[in-house]
């Protein structure tokens, strides 16, 4: 993941580097709803999660260990109701110096020669969207029993049923009319 960082809002998350001295910065963060705000047709609109960013400045390279942990709220794809879904990522991400991308890499994050503060909002919001497993669905609980909301589940069992019967008789006039003729 690659990105040049121009980004003037969410201040909190800049990381002035240049008059850090040599060693181990450490950074939390709380994420909550007014983070993803700032993010347009967001994947994840609301979370509560705690972001720990380490940035680690050394003479000849400097690097920064991004750890979450935490919930993002959901809507269930089986049920339709709404859930806390547990993410967690813990990732160590190269700081370069480049006007371009020299270098094509998963964890390196190229920031332009002169800049002397780094935007960590990007680089949070984007290894929380990773780290959101494609399905979502209510976890089960210790038995292995689904936590999604019966009621849902039976309404929408009854509404793809109504569908299904009206599919049917649809089928039922165009056979009729194909019969006839
Ligand atoms: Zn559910």
């Amino acid at each position: 993941m690659q990105h040049f960082f121009a980004m003037e809002r969410l201040s909190v998350y800049n990381i002035a580097f240049k008059g850090l001295r040599e060693g181990v910065h450490e950074y939390d963060y709380h994420i909550g709803k007014s983070f993803f705000d700032h993010f347009e047709g967001s994947l994840v609109e609301d979370g509560d999660i705690s972001a720990i960013v380490v940035l680690e400045k050394r003479s000849s390279f400097m690097k920064l260990n991004l750890k979450i942990s935490g919930t993002v709220l959901l809507t269930c794809d089986r049920c339709l109701e709404p859930y806390n879904q547990s993410i967690g990522n813990d990732i160590s991400i190269f700081v370069k110096f480049g006007e371009t991308e020299s270098e094509e890499g998963e964890d390196v994050i190229w920031i332009l020669p002169d800049e002397n503060q780094i935007n960590v909002a990007h680089i949070i919001y984007e290894y929380i969207i990773v780290s959101v497993p494609l399905r979502h669905v209510h976890p089960s609980d210790k038995k292995g029993v689904s936590s999604c909301d019966p009621a849902m589940l039976k309404k929408i069992e009854e509404y793809s049923k109504h569908e299904s019967d009206m599919s049917d008789d649809r089928w039922g006039e165009l056979k009729k009319l194909l019969n006839n003729n």
